[in-house]
């Protein structure tokens, strides 16, 4: 099959965390190199509509596939691989937005592109922005950062807002926590805020793996610092995505992490709230 050929798996799913693997398995790796360079088709694991968590107001997400960090408490780890995808043709995902727009802006939401890593397909991510942005709707990317030097100033204008993961502050920590280094997330973040864009900072809490309070007091610092972080989520882990990975034949470490306590979400929001900014 060709990577333009038409679709018969369902875009839409009613959650993330419906497992779904090999939808673009059969796309050559000419196809996969000619729609990353162009943005004609991107891959996604899916759409999901009616996402209040996703961005503020109502929000039509869709989830890209593809990802180069490997969090260890990744709970969508058959988004990490393209060819887990399935290729959709840019204008057929602006058809999508199309469907929801007047819902979109009734109910004060938007778009949100999630994954994943969105930023991995950068020139879809960039054209599916600019036709939402053409239509109307707010545009919010959730990204871990790591790749944002690949937007131009001038792209970075069609988001209007970047939910942006910051998954640790201690760089050894990062580096075992997701397999990479944190210096281009940090670059990343300084960048927006030079460009004054409204950023809705994501942490998630792993009890003893990302709760480090002295970890947590310098990553609030520098949050506080941007000056354009507008809120910060604390993400209480969860083990929704434990049977992706058993179904994956992945080697899951948290099998024994629990939830954190209430306790310890609150003393982490305080420590966020004690550098002047709003979190929750
Ligand atoms: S950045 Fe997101 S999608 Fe990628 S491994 Fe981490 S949690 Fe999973």
């Amino acid at each position: 099959m060709s990577a333009t050929e038409p679709q018969t798996n369902t875009l839409e799913a009613k959650s993330p965390f419906e497992l779904r693997v090999n939808q673009g398995v059969n796309v050559s790796d000419s196809a996969i190199k000619k729609a990353l360079e162009s943005g004609d088709i991107g891959f996604l694991h899916s759409f999901t509509t009616g996402s209040t968590v996703d961005g503020p107001g109502v929000r039509v997400v869709a989830w890209t596939s593809g990802c180069q960090f490997r969090c260890l408490y990744c709970h969508n780890p058959d988004t990490w691989y393209l060819s887990n995808g399935l290729p959709v043709p840019l204008e057929r995902a602006i058809d999508e937005l199309k469907k929801y727009r007047h819902g979109l802006k009734a109910m004060f939401g938007g778009f949100t592109l999630s994954g994943g890593e969105p930023l991995m397909q950068d020139r879809f991510a960039v054209r599916l922005f600019t036709a939402a942005k053409q239509l109307g709707i707010h545009t919010a990317l959730d990204t871990n950062g790591f790749l944002g030097a690949r937007l131009s100033d001038d792209e970075l204008e069609q988001i209007d807002l970047v939910l942006l993961d910051i998954k640790a502050w201690d760089p050894e920590r990062h580096r075992q926590l997701v397999g990479k280094e944190i210096g281009p997330v940090l670059d990343f973040a300084r960048r927006l805020s030079a460009r004054k864009r409204p950023i809705w900072q994501r942490f998630v809490l792993v009890p003893d793996l990302t709760d480090d309070a002295a970890d947590i007091a310098e990553l609030a610092k520098f949050s506080a610092s941007l000056g354009t972080v507008k809120r910060v989520d604390v993400l209480p882990f969860h083990q929704m995505g434990r049977f992706k990975w058993k179904k994956l034949g992945l080697e899951y470490e948290l099998d024994d992490v629990q939830p954190p306590t209430n306790e310890l979400v609150q003393r982490v929001c305080e420590q966020f709230r004690a550098e002047g900014l709003k979190a929750y």
